[in-house]
């Protein structure tokens, strides 16, 4: 049986992973940004709470604030003022008095307890409760959500929509966060037309750099834009060289193989060093990794499929690790699959496939069918990738794979 690392040449995938994360090097420049402009960039500073969440004790209910003392008293309660949201309650509240208070008041400083009007019984000016109360009960006390001085984020954080509400409830309106990364972006191919323009005989429409700027629109990066460069190989060369002046990462995609058009290998090998070229992954085994003079450099294979989940497997864990975002495995899930998948031994394979329930709730798996590395449309009706290990062989219906799920990036 041929296993993965016996195919010659082929670095195991998860070697490959590790070789470039070790290889690649955080870039700590870092920006003021407002919280609106905040989503997805990665914290550069860590966040301590510069107040107390909530500020001090407010109510939960709409009713009755007094101190849990007075219950002592065992008599009605006499109604000394009001404490409302944003006006709160500036006088005495002695034992045996109560305060009206709506939700989000301030709790008056001599009260503790809050009882909700629906439990009390209310005659003229004097309130009695129909049921006996807590200490404290119905009061969201001061810092219960965050104290004060707490750290609430580390650095290398990438902020979702609930961090930004996070933010703002510290009242924190400005945040460190690293510079966004430049990616420049290339295509190789004599054969590539850009969508909107009438094909030769021969031509295929470019694809590749359409869905990586998305991806990477996604991720929150700035694109340069090369657009599409001839199979030439100095034509390559003066792009990559140009490209590599411009930004931190230089991502090509074809002519990465070993065809008579393929220069992405020499071109590399010219300017700079390849760490990695060939990986023991399906689709992707042409997937060229490397340093420029002033950037990293990832040459992807042409085919779209293999671009797509290279980019999205390799490539953006490393531009997460440029942004000090610390590696962190995908979750990976078993289902059974629904149909016999083919497999040979020697790759590690990223099937496409649909993730779903079955009626007693187990997880089951459909591949997409045809897994060809030119058919972009057996990714689009997937929702995860089916994870094959490389030593792997063909694959029964009814068996348990691991499948991991599409995130934020690919859809
Ligand atoms: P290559 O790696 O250059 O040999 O390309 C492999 C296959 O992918 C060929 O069929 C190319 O036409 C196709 N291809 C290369 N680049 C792109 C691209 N940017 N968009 C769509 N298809 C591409
Ligand atoms: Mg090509």
């Amino acid at each position: 049986m041929v296993d993965c690392c016996s195919a010659p040449g082929l670095l195991p995938f998860e070697q490959a992973l590790e070789k470039m994360l070790s290889v690649v090097k955080p870039i700590f420049d870092a920006e003021q940004v407002s919280l609106n402009h905040a989503l997805g960039r990665i914290l550069a500073q860590e966040v301590q709470s510069p107040v107390y969440v909530p500020p001090n004790d407010y109510s939960a209910m709409d009713g009755y604030a007094f101190s849990h003392k007075s219950l002592t008293l065992d008599q009605p309660l006499k109604l000394v003022g009001r404490s409302m949201a944003g006006a709160p309650f500036l006088g005495e509240c002695k034992l045996g008095e109560c305060v009206r208070i709506m939700t989000g008041a301030k709790v008056p400083a001599d009260c503790d307890t809050v009882e909700m009007q629906e439990n009390c019984k209310v005659e003229e000016d004097y309130i009695t409760f129909l049921s006996a109360r807590k200490f404290a009960d119905n009061v969201r006390k001061k810092g219960e959500d965050i104290a004060k001085n707490h750290t609430v984020f580390s650095a290398g954080r990438e902020l979702t929509a609930i961090d930004i509400g996070v933010l703002a409830s510290l009242g924190i309106n400005e945040i460190s966060v690293y510079r966004k990364l430049k990616v420049a972006l290339i295509s190789t191919g004599n054969e590539l037309k850009k969508p909107g323009q009438s094909l030769n005989d021969g031509d295929i429409y470019e694809s590749n750099s359409q869905f990586l700027t998305a991806m990477l629109i996604k991720f929150g990066v700035e694109i340069v834009d090369f657009g599409i460069i001839e199979d030439v190989e100095m034509s390559i060369n003066n792009a990559f060289e140009k490209a590599d002046k411009s930004a931190d990462v230089v991502i090509s995609s074809g002519g990465v193989s070993v065809g008579d058009a393929d220069y992405t290998k020499s071109v590399l090998e010219n300017l700079g060093e390849i760490a990695f070229w060939k990986i023991a992954m399906k689709p992707g085994k042409p997937f060229a990794f490397g340093t420029l003079p002033n950037s990293y450099f990832f040459g992807l294979p042409g085919n779209p499929v293999s671009a797509l989940v290279t980019a999205h497997q390799l490539v953006l864990p490393a531009l997460l690790k440029m942004q000090s975002v610390i590696y962190k495995k995908p979750l990976m899930l078993t289902a059974k699959t629904t149909t016999t998948l083919k497999k040979s031994p020697g790759r590690m394979d990223f099937q496409r496939g649909i993730l779903t329930n079955t009626d007693n709730g187990e997880l089951q798996v459909t591949s997409t069918g045809s897994q060809g590395s030119g058919i972009l449309t057996s990714m689009a009706a997937a929702n995860c990738y089916i994870v094959l290990a490389a030593e792997q062989g063909k694959i029964n219906q009814g068996e348990w794979v691991n499948v991991q799920m599409f995130d934020k990036y690919l859809q």
